[in-house]
């Protein structure tokens, strides 16, 4: 038996800092414009409608629904092998921002578009906590 090689793990940016700070904390955080009100994600430095650059950070509800799904069924490296079958999802949160996250807590195979899902965190390391989601 040999060790699995690590996930891959983000790397924080400037403008991503705080939201993977709210991860750590286990709390969903997308950016909101002052100025016309939308929500975004993922994070960047101006309003992706308006070009403001006066946006602060909400805590989402952490509720979405499935837009649409693979199921991953062959591993991309070792370190996922223990994972697979998985679901990668694009999620439309109820905020209007559209993320790509992972189901779990699932059989993939009873998934179904439209399904509601509710926002989780999965430690992948000290530092590192990881959204996800699951059906409610
Ligand atoms: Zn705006």
């Amino acid at each position: 038996m040999t060790d699995a090689p690590a996930k891959h793990l983000p790397r924080p940016t400037p403008e991503t800092e705080v939201y993977w700070e709210g991860c750590r904390k286990h709390e969903l955080l997308l950016q909101r414009c002052t100025k016309c009100r939308e929500f975004q994600f993922y994070p960047r430095i101006t309003c992706t409608n308006c070009t403001s650059e006066n946006l602060e950070w909400v805590k989402a509800s952490g509720r979405g629904q499935v837009l649409t799904f693979a199921v991953v069924r062959r591993a991309v490296s070792q370190a996922y092998d223990a994972d697979v079958p998985y679901v990668v999802a694009l999620i439309k949160l109820d905020e209007g921002p559209t993320m790509m996250s992972n189901v779990v807590q699932c059989d993939p195979e009873a998934l179904h578009i439209g399904d509601l899902v509710q926002v989780l965190f999965e430690d992948w390391s000290e530092d590192v906590s990881i959204p996800q989601f699951r059906p409610v």
